[in-house]
């Protein structure tokens, strides 16, 4: 695609959670039209959209139809199966491409990738047999991490080893699934990069934001983050190079261990990201229409960020506390409609404007 999409033109969105409906709101604000796909019922972007195609991503004929109805398709979440995406690619193009899906979806794979390019990431080996994971504790060792090399989120699909002897617990409790062992970090903190990459190759990022996590789940996202200058630069150029070595278009999350060693990358995502929220009330552009500029073909925003900001997410039973929250005038709501707020189910964030960006 070498031309900008027009207003009206349709944006169609795989996945209707938050992300989706945030997604489609920014759509919406352009003057674009949004299509989501997705197999649950009555999802969060639904209320939003103009047209939803409820169906598995195994209908490749749902599939089909909902491509040739939008005029390009982008997604909200990393594990697009490959079948579904050749069903829509024969139609349109999905963006961001399919080599960074599959770079992203496949821990053993990023992490080769991210050391080709000459970036740190923790000590792995890859564990696919029981005798694998002997050689990696001989490798890689204790303290550590087992996470499954695939569909794993929100800290689901890990298991620490204290010592050796957990080795063979952790493998059980991951299910025997091909996995990597990961070498624990010593960090002092967790910062993300949101990045942005247009279709001719302009690239743009927002400040590092720095992440804390309560119960696996991020919990808030502050900025500025705690980083000297230099770090912050590294950060920023190290996102950019992963965006220009995948070609990429769109937005993506790349979260950093900051160490007094440097930082090392922890993954990336390739999609508008949770730590990303605050861009909505600390920057004039924020994450969701930067990612709508991208695949739309658009130039994208600057990405300057006005105001520091905490973002907090709502999980479960805290967002009902709404009616105290929405007389702080320094807060901005953002709610995701859920009907049921079950425990560890994100219902919403706020972003809540601390003061000029310093
Ligand atoms: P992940 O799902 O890989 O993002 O991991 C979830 C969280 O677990 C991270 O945000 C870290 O707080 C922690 N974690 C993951 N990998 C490591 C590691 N290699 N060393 C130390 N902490 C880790």
């Amino acid at each position: 695609m070498t031309k900008a999409l027009p207003q009206g033109s349709t944006i169609g969105i795989l996945g209707g959670g938050q992300l989706g409906r945030m997604l489609s709101v920014a759509a919406s604000r352009l003057g674009f039209k949004t299509h989501i796909f997705e197999p649950g019922a009555n999802p969060p972007a639904a209320h939003v959209a103009d047209t939803v195609t409820t169906a598995p991503y195994s209908d490749l004929n749902a599939l089909k139809g909902f491509a040739k109805s939008v005029d390009v398709v982008t997604f909200e979440f990393e594990n697009v199966p490959a079948d579904a995406l050749d069903a829509i690619e024969s139609i349109r193009p999905v963006l961001p491409n399919r080599n960074a899906l599959a770079t992203s979806q496949d821990r053993i794979v990023e992490k080769d990738f991210l050391t080709g390019l000459g970036l740190k990431v923790a000590p792995y080996a890859n564990v696919e047999t029981a005798d694998d994971l002997k050689t990696a504790v001989e490798t890689v060792g204790a303290p550590s991490i087992l996470k499954t090399r695939r569909f794993g989120y929100d800290g689901k699909g890990q298991s620490r080893l204290k010592t050796n002897d957990d080795a063979v617990n952790a493998w059980g409790e991951l299910g025997e699934t091909p996995s990597v062992l990961e070498g624990f970090i010593d960090f002092s903190h967790e910062v993300s990069v949101i990045g942005a990459r247009s279709q001719s190759g302009e690239v743009v990022c927002f400040d590092p934001g720095e992440n804390v996590h309560r119960d696996g789940i991020l919990h808030t996202t502050t900025l500025p983050a705690n980083l000297k200058s230099s770090q912050r630069m590294d950060a920023v150029i190290l996102t950019g190079q992963i965006l220009n070595a995948l070609d990429y278009v769109g937005v993506m999350g790349v979260e950093l261990f900051v160490t007094p060693t440097g930082l090392i990358v922890n993954e990336i995502a390739p999609r508008v990201h949770n730590s990303g929220h605050w861009t909505q009330n600390g920057c004039v552009i924020d994450q969701f229409e930067q990612h709508i500029r991208a695949v739309a073909g658009w130039p994208l925003g600057d990405g300057k960020r006005h105001s520091n900001v905490v973002m907090t997410n709502l999980i479960g039973d805290e967002v009902l506390d709404v009616e105290a929250l929405s007389t702080d005038a320094s807060v901005g709501l953002h709610l995701y409609g859920k009907a049921e707020a079950k425990a560890g189910r994100k219902m919403g964030h706020m972003n809540k404007l601390t003061g000029p960006a310093s």
